[in-house]
């Protein structure tokens, strides 16, 4: 009897023996694939096994919204390993007149998350710069891309295109799960909130899906923002869409922008066949499309000002009826630091769109989440996390304000206005961006996000405002010139500080005197292996 329990013990051994070995090695296999993946090693969770998401594992990041942000992001944190969940109230591919120019800045950071691929395929144009119109005269101003690599301009493109592109991409990853559902809530308790309620699509249902932290990526109508931000929501204005086809711009792939009455207007091409044009109408309504007050008023006030070139084609738009319009909304960043969630993208922050900046601004600020949440092994504990994480709002500050701050002073400074101060910035505006050189080089590595340097943005906007000065004073001042001119610092000073008040002088300006700015990953988080591989 002995015999045979020793017999069976040894071979039960040689048994566990093997199988420990053949289970080392599966572990050793999924590292091995996960690794030539991305090139280096992806995080695995607790029990060691890189589970993807899509074979149930509970997901690390619950992601509201895969617009330009949502989709970017889950592409992101996939990419490192983390298991996503996102939740998309609508994946067919998108239709709507935003997003559709990325500035070279936001193309640079395209490649630093590796999206790049994103905008082929799509029959996507390059940008190289802008021309600028007014009174009938034009001045082009391209973007200082000299010193980047030749591949490096603008981009512009369908947004649904592109944007189906991301989801894609993110989709492809087996840690990142997509879904079509609409989240109803955030799922809170004690304060923390645990993640979300939402009804998938097709269902009356209430699902909730739970993870340590959700990210809430729902964009400029936002429903979950409330609780989480102080939205104060400004709308100046609002942008009338429409496609041209048939015909070329006087600037070949170039936004124009006409400096028009009472506001801009804007053209770029978004196929090789299609142009975009944007006409700004002041206010928070527009003529209505339905009763046909809108293809009026495109006619009779907005035709007469379109370079002649394009006339023809913008009246056979506005004929073929397909007209939308959007509000352009801007409101600074006033986040709510929330244990377990937390802001991104339009829901948190918005700027008027004159300066396409918005996507250039969002993929900014996920390669700051990225590299703020790369060092992290868990995000288990909510409130270090949120701690932690209320860097992003400083560290993002830099880039997002200066962006912010431009668009708002440009479209100000832009617009028509009968007090001849104003009058003066917006012609000596024209004329200097006209001089070329550092006068142009300057604003617009500002604008395309190439060099978005708040201390650049000031020197430049009150250099425009002496150089209006000037022009008022020189060769001989009168008294009434010279209160012009008095009148015309004032009005720029009215115009870019108050902007600068609401993004905050100190973050904009100084983030290190921010303590948040300071912040290291908390210890009970961090992943002291990985951290050495990254
Ligand atoms: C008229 C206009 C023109 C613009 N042009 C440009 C431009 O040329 N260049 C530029 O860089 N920026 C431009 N912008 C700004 C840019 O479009 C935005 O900054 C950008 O789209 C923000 O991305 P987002 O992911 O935050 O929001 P979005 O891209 O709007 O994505 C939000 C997503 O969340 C989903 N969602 C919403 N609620 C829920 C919910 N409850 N549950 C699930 N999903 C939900 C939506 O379906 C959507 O897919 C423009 C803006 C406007 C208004």
């Amino acid at each position: 009897m002995d015999y045979l329990y020793t017999t069976g013990a040894v071979i039960a051994s040689l048994l566990s023996v093997v199988f420990l070995y053949t289970f080392r090695g599966k572990r050793k296999n999924v590292k091995a694939s996960m690794k030539t993946q991305n090139g280096k090693l992806l995080k695995s969770s607790g029990n060691g096994m890189c589970l993807p998401a899509k074979m149930g594992a509970s997901p690390d990041i619950v992601i509201v919204g895969a617009g330009v942000v949502g989709s970017a992001l889950a592409y992101t944190l996939g990419k490192d390993g983390r298991q996503v969940h996102v939740i998309e109230r609508d994946l067919t591919e998108p239709d709507r007149i935003v997003g559709e120019l990325l500035q070279p800045g936001g193309y640079l950071r395209l490649i630093e998350l590796g999206l790049e691929d994103c905008v082929n395929e799509i029959d996507a144009q390059r940008v190289f710069g802008y021309a600028l119109y007014k009174d009938g005269k034009s001045s082009k101003l391209p973007y200082p891309l000299e010193n980047f690599h030749p591949d490096v301009a603008g981009r512009s493109f369908h947004h649904g295109r592109f944007i189906q592109r991301m989801r894609e991409k993110a989709a492809s990853l087996p840690n990142v799960r997509l879904e079509q559902g609409t989240v109803t809530s955030l799922l809170e308790e004690q304060g923390t909130v645990k993640g979300v309620q939402y009804k998938s699509k097709g269902s009356d249902q209430e699902l909730t899906t739970h993870a340590p932290l959700t990210i809430v990526c729902d964009g400029c109508y936002s429903n979950l923002r409330r609780s989480l931000c102080d939205a104060k929501v400004d709308i100046p204005s609002c942008f009338v869409g429409l496609v041209l086809e048939n015909c070329q711009l006087p600037y070949a792939n170039h936004g124009h922008v006409i400096l028009a009455d009472p506001s801009p207007i804007l053209f770029y091409p978004i196929s090789s066949t299609e142009i975009r044009c944007l006409v700004d109408v002041p206010g928070q309504k527009v003529p209505s499309i339905s009763s046909g007050d809108m293809a009026h008023y495109l006619k009779t006030k907005v035709a007469p000002q379109v370079p002649i070139e394009l006339h023809a084609a913008f009246l056979a738009a506005i004929d073929n009826g397909n007209i939308k319009s959007m509000p352009n909304r801007s409101m600074p960043a006033a986040p709510h630091p929330t244990p377990g969630a937390f802001l991104m993208g339009d829901a948190v922050n918005m700027r008027h769109p004159l300066t396409g900046g918005g996507m250039t601004v969002a993929l900014s600020d996920i390669v700051v989440v990225r590299d703020l949440l790369r060092p992290l092994d868990n995000l288990n504990d909510a409130s270090a996390l949120c701690k932690y994480l209320e860097s992003f709002y400083t560290l993002r500050k830099p880039v997002s304000s200066t962006i912010n701050t431009l668009a708002g002073a440009l479209y100000k400074v832009f617009c028509a206005s009968p007090d001849p101060a104003r009058k003066e910035m917006r012609e000596a505006c024209f004329d200097y961006l006209s001089l070329g050189g550092m006068f142009s080089n300057g604003p617009l590595a500002l604008l395309s996000g190439l060099n978005p340097h708040p201390l650049s943005l000031i020197l430049h906007f009150f250099a425009v405002a002496i150089y209006a000065v000037g022009r008022l004073l020189l060769p001989f001042p009168s008294p009434k010139r010279m209160w012009i001119g008095a009148r015309l610092i004032l009005g720029a000073s009215g115009i870019i500080f108050p902007i600068i008040s609401t993004e905050g002088v100190r973050p904009m300006f100084f983030p290190v005197m921010v303590p948040s700015y300071h912040r290291a990953p908390p210890v009970n988080l961090y992943d002291f292996d990985n951290k050495a591989i990254r």
